[in-house]
C-alpha cells in the first residue's frame, strides 16, 4: 500500500472515532466525484451474508499468520463508502434509503450498516471481488457478454421492478467477477425513484397536445418571425434531471425531457455493449450535452434525432453538413472501430454470427424512443441472453 494511501487511511481512522474498533482498514480501492471506497476486514463479523466471501485463498492472504492459527474463521471482508462531506444530507438519505430498500435483490450489492460520526458518513457494503473493465473488455468473446448482460441484467430487472432508476450504470459501478461471470451493482448515490420529477414532458401526451407544443415551440415561433434566434426569450429553460456520467446518457436526458423512466438505465447497458463490441473505452467523449447529442447523431442521423427530439417536445436542427440523414448501421460502425474495413490489408468486412446476434440485442438497447427501448425483464428474455445458458 502506498504512503499516500496509508497516511489517508491513518486520518481517516483517526477523525472517525471509533472506526477501527470493529473495521482494520486494508487498502483504498475507489476514489469518485462523490466518496472514498477504503477494503476493510469486519472484526465484528455477522452472518450477513456467506455467498460474499469470493476467493477464499484471496481471504486467507490477508491474514497474518498469528491470526490464521488463532481462529479458523476466516476474515469477512467489507467496502466502506466514505461519503463525502460536500454531499447533501438529502442526498446521502437518499442513497442509503434506496440501498435499504434493495437489500434482498438480487445482484445488487447489499447495505450491511452505515454510520455518522459528526458530519461524516461511512456506508458498510459486503467485499465484492471484481476485475477492472479496462483489464478486459477488448478481449471478452461473445458468449463472455451474454454473461455479463445476464448478470448486470438481473441486477436492473430488481432495481426497476423498486420503481427505481439507479441513473449512473456504467462499468465502474457494475463490479464484475469475470471468473464467477457474477457481477453486483453497485453506487445508488444519484438513483431516484421514478416519478420524482413528472412534469412539463411531452413524452406521453397525445399527438395533438404534441403538436401543440410543437407549433408553439422556440422554433416555431423563429420560423414565423423570420429570425434565426429568439433574442429575448423571457420563458423560463427547461429543468430536468441530467444526473449521470458524460457518454451514457439516453437522448431523452440530453433532451431535458421531465419524465425520465427506468429506459434510461438501459441506454447505459447499450453503450457498455457497444463498447465491449467495437473495442473503444470511452465510446463517446463529449462533455456536454448538445456534443452529446451530435455524437449519438452520427451514429443515427438525422431524421432519426429530428423524431426523437420530438417525443420530448423539442426540436433538433443542424447545420453541420457532415451528419448523413439516415446514419449508419451498428453494424458498419463495429467493423469500423475494429478495423474491418474491407481494404487490402483488412480484408474481412463481416461480423461473425455471434456478433450479429449481439448487434441486433444492442439494436434493442440503444432505441432512441424509450418507450420503444426493451426493458430489463424483456432483456432477460431475449434470444441473446437465453443463450447465455447454454
Ligand atoms: P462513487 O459514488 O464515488 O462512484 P461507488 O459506490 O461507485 O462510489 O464506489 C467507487 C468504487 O469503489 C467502485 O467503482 C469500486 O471500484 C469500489 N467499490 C465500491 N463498492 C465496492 C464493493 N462492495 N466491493 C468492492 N469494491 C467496491
Ligand atoms: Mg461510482
Amino acid at each position: 500500500v502506498e504512503d499516500a494511501v496509508q497516511e489517508d487511511m491513518a486520518r481517516f481512522e483517526e477523525t472517525f472515532v471509533g472506526i477501527n474498533k470493529r473495521f482494520r482498514l486494508i487498502n483504498r480501492i475507489g476514489e469518485g466525484t462523490f466518496s472514498t471506497v477504503y477494503k476493510a476486514e469486519d472484526l465484528e463479523y455477522k452472518n450477513y451474508s456467506n455467498s460474499w466471501d469470493i476467493d477464499e485463498r484471496e481471504n486467507t492472504k490477508w491474514m497474518s499468520p498469528r491470526s490464521r492459527k488463532q481462529s479458523s474463521r476466516k476474515p469477512h471482508y467489507v467496502a466502506i463508502k466514505k461519503i463525502y462531506v460536500t454531499s447533501s444530507p438529502i442526498r446521502i438519505f437518499n442513497e442509503l434509503e434506496l440501498l435499504y430498500d434493495l437489500r434482498d435483490s438480487d445482484s445488487v450489492c447489499p447495505l450491511i450498516t452505515a454510520f455518522r460520526h459528526l458530519d461524516q458518513v461511512v456506508a458498510v457494503l459486503p467485499y465484492f471481488q471484481h476485475r477492472d473493465f479496462r483489464d478486459y473488455y477488448r478481449d471478452m468473446k461473445v458468449s463472455d457478454m451474454r454473461l455479463y448482460f445476464r448478470s448486470l441484467f438481473t441486477a436492473l430487472k430488481a432495481v426497476h421492478r423498486k420503481g427505481i432508476i439507479h441513473r449512473d450504470v456504467k462499468p465502474t459501478n457494475f463490479l464484475y467477477n469475470t471468473t464467477q461471470s457474477r457481477g453486483v451493482l453497485v453506487d445508488f448515490g444519484l438513483a431516484e425513484r421514478q416519478g420524482t420529477d413528472w412534469h412539463n414532458c411531452a413524452c406521453d401526451l397525445t399527438d395533438e397536445d404534441r403538436h401543440y407544443r410543437i407549433s408553439h415551440s422556440v422554433y416555431a415561433q423563429t420560423q414565423a418571425a423570420g429570425t434565426s434566434y429568439p433574442k429575448n426569450d423571457t420563458r423560463s429553460s427547461r429543468r430536468a434531471n441530467r444526473a449521470g456520467t458524460r457518454g451514457f446518457r439516453a437522448p431523452e436526458v440530453l433532451l431535458k425531457c421531465t419524465q425520465q423512466t427506468c429506459s434510461i438505465d438501459i441506454w447505459s447497458v447499450g453503450v457498455i455493449l457497444l463498447t465491449m463490441l467495437s473495442c473503444r473505452f470511452p465510446f463517446f467523449h463529449s462533455a456536454d450535452d448538445i456534443d452529446a447529442l451530435l455524437e449519438i447523431t452520427t451514429i443515427f442521423g438525422r431524421k432519426k434525432m429530428r423524431e426523437t427530439a420530438l417525443l420530448h417536445g423539442q426540436v433538433f436542427e443542424t447545420n453541420v453538413p457532415s451528419y448523413s440523414e439516415g446514419g449508419h448501421s451498428l453494424e458498419k460502425i463495429i467493423l469500423w472501430c475494429t478495423g474491418r474495413t474491407g481494404d487490402k490489408t483488412m480484408p474481412k468486412k463481416e461480423l461473425d454470427e455471434e456478433e450479429k446476434e449481439a448487434v441486433q440485442f444492442l439494436y434493442r438497447l440503444l432505441e432512441c424512443n424509450p418507450a420503444k427501448r426493451i426493458t430489463a425483464a424483456e432483456a432477460l428474455e431475449h434470444p441473446f441472453l437465453l443463450k447465455a445458458y447454454e
